[in-house]
């Protein structure tokens, strides 16, 4: 019998995973392991123009071969499925209307890099770096509020002024982010008519009854806007760990970019899982 832990190792089919995705699901797994409880796989295909087919096959099978196992996922199935975000869009227009009737999000139609905002990757502002989006450029309170679907325009959520959010990590202990200093008004939905990211993952942790998220530390800024969103939605968050990203040799993070460091590489150059679990890379950054 499983307990009530519910877990999920979420990756976005942009390119190959590399060693530092998979030491976060890892982490994941054996924490769902430990809890007794249950893992699920959600590909998180949703923008159209950067995830491919291919490398949400390739996630899975150079995870597989990794030694990550999971019990509800895309080949599976489960209770809360379908587990490809690209199929949930009912979901998250009745988590957009939800929002918009209960004024916590509004049509922006600024033109000023509304493409560079409009496209906004959940990595892209680590470190509380990125601009807040001035408050001078919303729109009055009310607007938007009888669109009847999202249509042509991004959508931001109005971050309240006064308002520090404040949540216990499991790895890095108490956290807390200023609103509308270390993060401002964010997508929720993009003008090329998906979800955005932080709209997404809310609705589908909280959808599949997700107790704990265990993602990488570039995330952890993204927990207190998705912590505004459970709210706004009525939603009772998850617990969330965040795990230390890893880091090649000259201190810089790993991304989808360092080919060297992809699972396919690593297992076209001979290296075993075991061997990769044992190596100096694998265990960079962490305490223990
Ligand atoms: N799909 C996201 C990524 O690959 C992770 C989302 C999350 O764990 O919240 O970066």
């Amino acid at each position: 019998m499983k307990s009530s832990y519910r877990g999920r190792i979420a990756p976005t089919p942009t390119g190959y995973l590399h060693l530092g995705h998979a030491r976060t699901f890892w982490i994941a797994m054996e924490r769902a392991r430990e809890a007794g409880g249950t893992l699920i796989y959600r590909d998180e295909d949703i923008d159209p123009d950067r995830c491919k087919p291919e490398f949400a096959e390739a996630a899975i099978e150079d995870l597989h071969w990794f030694g990550c196992q999971w019990d509800e996922g895309p080949n599976i199935g489960g209770p809360v499925g379908p587990y490809r975000q690209s199929e949930r869009m009912p979901l998250f227009l009745d988590a957009w209307k939800h929002l918009k009737e209960g004024g916590f999000i509004y049509p922006c139609d600024q033109s000023r890099k509304d493409v560079a905002w409009a496209t906004q990757a959940p990595h892209g502002d680590e470190k509380g770096s990125e601009s807040i989006y001035p408050e001078h450029l919303r729109p009055p309170i009310g607007t938007g509020k009888t669109a009847q679907a999202p249509g042509e325009t991004n959508w931001r959520f109005r971050v309240p002024g006064d308002r520090k959010m404040q949540f216990d990590d499991l790895s890095l202990g108490p956290c807390a982010f200023n609103c509308l200093k270390d993060f401002g008004d964010f997508l929720v939905w993009r003008k090329d008519g998906q979800p955005a990211y932080e709209l997404a993952v809310v609705v589908d942790d909280a959808a599949m009854g997700i107790t704990e998220v265990v993602r990488g530390e570039d995330l952890l800024i993204s927990t207190a806007r998705q912590l505004l969103i459970y709210e706004a939605l009525g939603l009772t968050a998850p617990e969330f760990y965040h795990a230390p990203l890893l880091c090649d040799s000259s201190g810089q993070r790993l991304a989808k970019r360092h080919k060297s460091l992809s699972l396919r590489e690593l297992k076209e150059a001979g290296k075993t899982p075991e061997d990769l679990r044992k190596s100096e890379d694998w265990w960079s950054g962490m305490d223990d």
